[in-house]
């Protein structure tokens, strides 16, 4: 059957409800994030040879060692951000951009989104998707984010796609009081953290194991 390998019908709406029911089953109770990945078109970000793929529960590759996370953690993510009992979270900043396609999520949930890269190929293919798409309110810088992005702190949300081996204290500081950052921290075994910045001082949860590329320094 050559119709299974062409990607017809890999992309249908039913494809996509599969991958919804099934981040019900794995735990994601926000509506608000799983209306967003049900329109998000997951199989534009990948390769097109990847595309029948795109809505299994996967990381996959998009070049330059980097992979577009699996479905379930950029639903967990933003479903953490989003948890806040004592700010209404708006204006977010997403540390590696990749593929383009969690900020997609991010910019159909929040109005404001801010998203970083350090490798150019993937900033300008990020941006050219983004517009295809008519997704406006995401502004996307070629840096370097592990310094954050300061001409645009305070955010209320800060969501790193790449891990740090250590957790980094600068990019807390651009958190507003109130905001929270989503991240995970360390080398082979890396957690996912949840950090609150409070009144005084900051709160920080260790949430679940995850594996993520490492956060790197510089521009590429
Ligand atoms: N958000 C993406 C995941 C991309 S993978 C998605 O939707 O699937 C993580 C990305 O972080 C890679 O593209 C990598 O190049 C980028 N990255 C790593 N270190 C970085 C840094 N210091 N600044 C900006 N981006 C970084």
């Amino acid at each position: 059957m050559t119709m299974r390998h062409s990607g017809i019908g890999m992309t249908s709406a039913r494809t996509r409800q599969r991958m919804i029911d099934r981040l019900r089953d794995q735990g994601i109770v926000d509506e608000a994030v799983l209306a967003a990945m049900y329109e998000v078109p997951r199989h534009l970000f990948v390769d097109e040879a990847l595309a029948s793929r795109a809505y299994d529960d996967v990381s996959l590759p998009i070049n330059y060692e980097q992979t577009i996370s699996q479905p379930y953690i950029v639903a967990r993510m933003i479903e953490v951000l989003r948890a806040s009992t004592t700010r209404p979270i708006k204006k977010v900043l997403e540390i590696g951009t990749g593929c383009g396609y969690q900020a997609a999520v991010l910019a159909h949930v929040f109005p404001e989104v801010y998203s970083m890269e350090r490798i150019e190929p993937l900033y300008q293919r990020a941006k050219s998707k983004l517009h295809d798409l008519a997704i406006n309110n995401v502004k996307l810088s070629y840096a370097d984010g592990s310094a954050g992005l300061p001409d645009a702190a305070l955010f209320d949300g800060i969501i790193m796609a790449a891990a740090a081996p250590v957790m980094l204290a600068a990019l807390r500081e651009q958190l507003a009081v109130g905001g929270r950052m989503v991240l995970p921290v360390g080398r082979q075994e890396q957690w996912l953290y949840l950090v609150e910045r409070e009144a005084q001082g900051f709160r920080e949860s260790r949430l679940e194991p995850v594996k993520f590329v490492p956060l790197l320094m510089g521009k590429a």
